[in-house]
């Protein structure tokens, strides 16, 4: 179960026991799932639809919400964390799009904990220490080198990560079908126009002193753009 101690503190906890108590009472023993009836009640999960985590276990709207807890069995439990022989249901998803029409953020509020994210941007920041905006063009290719291994890995599905998100600009057909391909992605296209683009740009505080330099990327993606 949870690694954490105070992960495990919660579940041996009057309140939870008596919460889960209360979902079985209220749902009946039956998988979520499978739908399967499950003989013991011991054997019904309380899998949390939020994973848990330190931070947020003392959240009664997460670890105590009914909404967000299903009941389910050992078996689909398992499933649903990707656990032993369940690796193979690594998602992989390319999500492209012009520059500021909101790729972070999709993957951001579709992703889980426990997915990994490919994204030269933070790269780049995880290794200079700079904010996102400011790349150094003489780091470009050790953060390249960084990115590549990610995608091969992703491509070999090496690796205990659950899904995989890379984010990036693709604006060449030809290119982002090749890698779709080569990774066995699924494409989500941030459909963004590029009035939009650039009146997010104008009220981008972190790029105020950048615009010229960001309308340009936001040009040359519309120019490259092919369907
Ligand atoms: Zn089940
Ligand atoms: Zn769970």
């Amino acid at each position: 179960m949870a690694k954490h101690p105070v992960l495990k503190t919660f579940y041996n906890s009057d309140k939870w026991i008596n919460f889960r108590l209360g979902l079985i009472n209220e749902r009946g023993n039956k998988c979520s799932r499978c739908k399967q009836t499950i003989a013991k009640s011991k054997d019904i999960i309380g899998h949390h639809k939020i994973e848990l985590t330190p931070e947020n276990v003392h959240d009664n709207m997460i670890s105590l919400n009914p909404e967000l807890v299903d009941l389910v069995c050992f078996d689909c439990h398992n499933k649903e964390h990707n656990r032993f022989g369940y690796s193979g249901q690594k998602k992989v998803y390319l999500v492209y799009g012009p520059p500021l029409s909101g790729k972070s953020t999709l993957v951001k509020e579709n992703m889980q904990r426990g997915d990994i994210v490919v994204d030269m941007d933070r790269l780049y920041a995880a290794v200079t220490l700079l904010p996102e905006y400011d790349k150094p063009d003489n780091l470009l290719s050790i953060v390249r080198g960084i990115h590549n291994q990610m995608i091969d890995n992703i491509k070999t599905r090496y690796g205990k990560w659950n899904n995989a998100w890379i984010i990036g600009g693709y604006a060449d057909k030809y290119k982002r079908d090749r890698i779709a391909n080569d990774l066995g992605a699924e494409i989500i296209f941030c459909d963004v126009s590029k009035d939009e683009c650039l009146r997010r740009l104008k009220v981008d505080a972190d790029r105020q002193y950048r615009q010229q330099e960001w309308e340009g990327y936001i040009e040359k993606w519309f120019e490259s753009y092919t369907v």
